[in-house]
């Protein structure tokens, strides 16, 4: 039987407004959700609303100054924070939270017996983002909240984090950089060709943590041959020596050929091969994984992909 698809989802994610101009905006996950209600998914969408994620959940992650900073920068009706990349709006404090929350909504799901995919449909996106600042339209790192929530709610110590956007999470590299009990797999263009200029090789974790952060540069043009073969040899020793209890899924879906945010050319069908490897993987941890929506900017691209992984992620 195929799995249903837990999709946690909040009508607020519209309301992040970064301005009309920008490619990180509303209509990305609106065209996700007409795809899924309209596509093969659409009989086994399980609908799940989450809540904002906590002060102290957030304070997992980020320092309390910058938390300030960023809800009265929004309140104030400034429109960008740190850098003119990172528009914001009224709005975009709380729904920064909710889109958090999602993650944390779905790790909750899987813990309290729910069978089933979970996908966390948010925005704004998170793993360019730093304990201390935005970055790369990202407010709040998603995916290091997320970890640090099942960390601290449920005792999964051991958690894989799998990058596989274009771009390098340079906010959850650094977030876990001396942390022996996240590792942080991130498979993204070259950083010499592509934003934020991280993501060497050599940059591969600090003190009890060497060795516990994985960069995968491909060169631009690179395809899916070069990313399953990169994927196939090196994630699964990887899952084998760390033993993780739970798999993140930090889910970008911009190294599309499509997609012109970089220069990877990755076909849809990349994905729902993604989606049965990671399924895969998380047999390893029982089953525990949870994917969390990173980049993806060109509408068909970005549906047509995330539909397919899911598709991947919950087929036998
Ligand atoms: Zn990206």
């Amino acid at each position: 039987m195929p799995l249903p698809c837990l999709l946690v989802d909040h009508p607020r994610y519209q309301e992040h407004d970064t301005g009309g101009q920008h490619p990180e905006n509303p209509s990305r996950v609106e065209a996700i959700r007409q795809r899924l209600s309209s596509g093969p998914l659409k009989d086994r969408l399980l609908a799940h609303e989450p809540a904002p994620a906590s002060r102290a959940q957030c304070l997992a992650v980020h320092d309390e100054s910058y938390l300030f900073r960023l809800e009265e920068s929004c309140l104030m009706g400034l429109t960008a924070i740190d850098h003119p990349d990172n528009q914001i709006g009224y709005d975009s404090f709380e729904v920064a939270l909710l889109a958090a929350g999602g993650g944390i909504a779905a790790i909750d799901l899987l813990e309290r017996g729910e069978t089933g995919v979970a996908f966390s449909l948010n925005r704004p996106p998170g793993h360019h983002a730093e304990s201390d600042r935005a970055l790369g339209f990202c407010l709040l790192n998603n995916v290091a909240i997320a970890a640090r929530h099942w960390q601290s709610a449920y005792g999964r110590r051991r958690i894989l984090i799998l990058d596989w956007d274009a771009h390098h999470g340079n906010g959850i590299q650094n977030i876990f950089l001396n942390d022996p009990e996240v590792f942080y797999i991130s498979l993204h263009e070259h950083p010499t060709f592509s934003f934020p200029g991280t993501g060497f090789a050599e940059e591969n974790g600090q003190g009890p943590a060497q060795g516990l952060t994985l960069n995968i540069p491909l060169p631009p043009g690179a395809g899916d041959r070069e990313a399953l073969e990169a994927l196939e040899c090196l994630v699964s020793p990887a899952l084998a020596a760390f033993k993780p209890q739970a798999l993140l899924v930090a889910a970008g879906f911009d190294g599309h050929a499509a997609d012109d945010m970089s220069g990877l050319l990755y076909s849809t069908g990349l994905y729902g091969r993604l989606g049965m490897m990671t399924k895969r993987w998380g047999q390893a941890c029982d089953g525990r994984v949870v994917s969390i929506l990173e980049g993806g900017y060109q509408l068909e691209s970005l549906s047509a992909s995330v539909e397919a992984y899911l598709l991947g992620l919950s087929d036998d």
